[in-house]
Formats: structure tokens, sequence, C-alpha cells
């Protein structure tokens, strides 16, 4: 070790990185071109790494951190469960698994009142959409092409975005179709209100040529989330909602990433009174401190398996570690007024801070979002619309993003791009002047991307 690293850290750094080189083999990637960041720890808002450089976590990670990292009282949680009991089998009934399920069935909206368990996202999705299925006897699902539902195999189908595209097998059933988006209209509309009511008629004339009697399912995103933060215009997800009535179609909506403070409230689907049939859930349940998602249950599609045997299930469903860590993070967050603090950061200073971003930099074509889910979508010319990069898969010809990524991280921030997107999607505990002070580095980082401009 050299005197300028007294304790070792950067050798330690270098050490992990190699070793993940070595045998890591890292989702999403071109293994060769990767070059992941050692971290050292994490607190808060914030995480470092082996050379003490902390970085202000504007990503959440994967839009998981809703409590923040290392929130106190959940990792005492964790470290308590840990001494009683580290595992049991879903079949038996335990009590940090019935007080989880009961503090998500009474968050949930309506007749959503039962939980099924799973390690995450996409597993979630892949059990309502077999619940969907079970209760309708029906086959067919349809999801929006703007959306990502996971990586197995019926989520990435239901995928509507080019992640789709590589592990594309046609799925049986699967139908996408347009959801409302007015900055970048498919059904030409002018106003809000225009786009909801095309967007809805869209939806109902596709499935009356697909034939509303192969139709198990709708999902849809409350919120859409890394397809670009799309918020619905009102009347849309209650105009999908009286749809899947008219039909007999089951409504799912996917909260996996908007739930659990995101949008500050509780639920995405609060900010609009709408009660799904099923609704997935998973990052924010307990901030992914330990692998968790599910599915909430309507008592009606709960009845359909109260005889007949719900043919699913998982080794690790009701995990004792995530179910406790889930009660200590829902308890916190009560306490804290976790979800209230995303409500009014949204509305006081990201959406005013960024508004305000948009005004200088002609790179930022429209800001979306509402709490703590945001996201600028970054256009070569404010006229045309034209997206500061191709749409595509495979993430070529992206260099203006990751030039701004990099100008980001530069100045201690850790951003979320996605396509021509850069999220803003902190903590929900994020306060006035970490929100602030990660305003203030967007505002140098975005010259970078203004640059690629027309
Ligand atoms: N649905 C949505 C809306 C998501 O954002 C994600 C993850 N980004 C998933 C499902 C998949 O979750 P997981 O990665 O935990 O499988």
């Amino acid at each position: 070790t050299s005197t300028t690293d007294p304790k070792g850290q950067a050798a330690m750094g270098l050490a992990v990185k190699a070793a993940d080189r070595a045998h890591v083999f890292h989702s999403w990637s071109a293994q060769s071109l990767i070059d992941p960041l050692a971290i050292a720890g994490a607190g808060g808002s914030y995480f470092w790494d082996y050379d003490d450089k902390r970085y202000l976590d504007f990503s959440s990670q994967l839009v998981n951190t809703n409590i923040g990292h290392q929130h106190p009282k959940v990792v005492a949680a964790i470290q308590e469960q840990a001494a009683k009991l580290c595992t049991i089998a879903p079949g038996f009934a335990v009590d940090v698994r019935s007080v989880a399920a009961r503090l998500i069935a009474e968050l949930a909206p309506g007749d959503l009142n039962k939980v099924f368990f799973t390690n995450g996202g996409a597993e979630a999705v892949e059990n309502a959409v077999r619940m969907a299925r079970l209760h309708t006897g029906r086959h067919k699902v349809f999801a929006a092409y703007r959306s990502y539902h996971g990586a197995t195999s019926a989520a990435i189908n239901l995928t509507g975005d080019p992640r789709r595209w590589p592990s594309d097998n046609g799925s049986a059933g699967v139908v996408h179709f347009w959801g409302p988006h007015l900055y970048r209209s498919n059904f030409h509309a002018t106003t809000e209100a225009e786009e909801c009511e095309r967007a809805l008629a869209h939806l109902e004339q596709t499935i009356a040529y697909e034939g509303p009697q192969s139709v198990a399912a709708i999902i849809l995103e409350t919120v859409v989330g890394t397809a670009g933060v799309l918020v619905p215009p009102p009347g849309y997800l209650e105009g999908v909602r009286a749809i899947c009535d008219k039909y007999g179609i089951v409504f799912i909506l996917d909260e996996v990433m908007a739930g659990f403070g995101r949008t500050g409230r509780w639920f995405a689907a609060d900010n609009w009174g709408v009660v799904p049939d099923l609704m997935t859930f998973a990052k924010g349940v307990n901030s992914g401190y330990v692998p968790l998602g599910g599915v909430i249950i309507s008592e009606r599609i709960a009845e359909t398996f109260a005889t007949r045997p719900y043919p699913g299930g998982l080794t690790y469903s009701g995990h004792p570690l995530a179910c406790a860590s889930a009660v200590a993070t829902i308890n916190a967050m009560r306490d804290e007024g976790i979800v209230e603090n995303a409500a009014e950061i949204g509305e006081t200073v990201l959406g005013p801070g960024l508004r305000e971003l948009a005004e200088r930099h002609p790179c930022v074509g429209e800001v979306r979002g509402l709490g703590a889910f945001w996201a600028l979508d970054l256009v070569k010319d404010r006229e045309t619309r034209e997206p500061l990069v191709p749409y595509n898969a495979s993430g070529a010809d992206n260099r203006s993003m990751a030039d701004l990524a990099a100008a980001c991280k530069q100045r201690g921030l850790w951003p979320f791009v996605n396509m021509n997107r850069l999220h803003v999607v902190p903590p929900c505990t994020v306060t006035e002047a970490e929100a602030k002070e990660g305003l203030a580095i967007l505002d140098e980082a975005l010259s970078v991307a203004d640059a690629h401009c027309a």
C-alpha cells in the first residue's frame, strides 16, 4: 500500500474489479465492453467507491431504493430476523410473512386483499398473467408498446420496447397496442383529452378485432417507467378499467416501479382512484434490501383458487428476510412521512427545477413526471422532436447519452439513462438540499448534450 492509500482501499477496489471482470457475467451487457465501478459502501442518498468518491444517487439504483441506502431500521430488522429464522418453506404460516401480507393488503386499493410473494418484478408479472388466464379461461394478453415488464419468458414478451427484440419468440397470445403519449402521439392528437379518447378507442378497436372472448388480461404500468416516465392523462386508466369490465377482461396494473411511494402516493393507481384486479409490486416494497416482489389479488380472482389449486410457486416465496425488510420498510415509510416527502419534493423542487433546466437547455424536449419519478426527453431538435439517439435495442450510436452520463458521474451524480431519456429518480427520502445539488450538476452536464443539438 502506498502512502496516499494507507488503508489499501484503492488496491481493494482494484481486486474487487479484477474478480468481477474474471467471473461475473453482467446483465444487458457486452461482457468485454463494460467497466463497472467498484462500490465500497452506501448510505442515504449516496454511495461511494474505493477512492472515497461519493455519488448522489439520482437513479435509486434500478429505481428501487425508495427509502435510500442502509436505512438503519430496515438493516436492524433483517439482522433480527436472520438471528430468529432465516428460511422456511412457503407452505408454513410465519409471523413476518403474515404481517407483510397484511400491511401490503391494507395499503392496496379496493378489494386487493391477498398477496402472492415472488422474488422480484418479472416473477410477479409471470404469475399475474397465469392467474388471469386461469381465471378467465382465455389466453391473449394485451400490453403497451411503450412498456417494460421484466426479462423472464412471458414478461419479456409482454415488454413492448426494444429490450424485447433479442428474446422475442412471438409468444402466443401477446398483443401490443399504443398507449397515450401526447408528446409523441400515435393518434395525431393535440390535447391530452384528445390523446386519451383516441388511445381508448384504439384499444377497444384492437380488442374487437382480436375477439374479446379470447382476451384474458390487459397489463399496464400505471405510470410507464423505463420506457419514458409516461404519466397517463386524466381518464385513461379509468377508461381501460371500464373496457375491462365491459368485456370481462382482467386488469393488471404493474406497479413494480411506480408503487411504494415513487409517485408520491403509496401506489400510483391512488393518483387516479383506479382499482385493478391484480397488481404487481417489487422494488420499493423493501427498497430491494432483500429480493422481493409479488401480486396483490382481488377477492374475486382469489375466489377462483378457493377450491381449485393455484398451479404455481417458488421455493423462496415470502422469504422471511425479505418479508422482515418489507415490514420494516413500510413502517419506516409511514412513520417518517417518506411518501409525503416524495410528493412534496416533486411538486416544489424537482418539477419546477427540471422545467427551469428545460428553458435553458435546447436538448430538453419535454419534462415529465411526478413525485420522485421524472424524465427528460432529450431531442436533437425541439421543432421536429427527433430523439437525441436513434430508437433501437443495441444501444449503438448512443454516444451523446454516454457523454451526458459521464459528465454527471464526473461531477458526483449517478444518473439513470435509457435511450434518449435521462430519468431523475432519487430515493423518496431525498432532501431539498440534495435535490438542488443534483439539479445544479444536471444543469452543467446537460450542456454536453446541448452540443449534439441542431
Ligand atoms: N415491471 C416493471 C414496471 C419494471 O420496471 C421492472 C424492472 N425494471 C419489472 C417489471 C421487472 O422487475 P425485476 O427486474 O425485479 O424482475
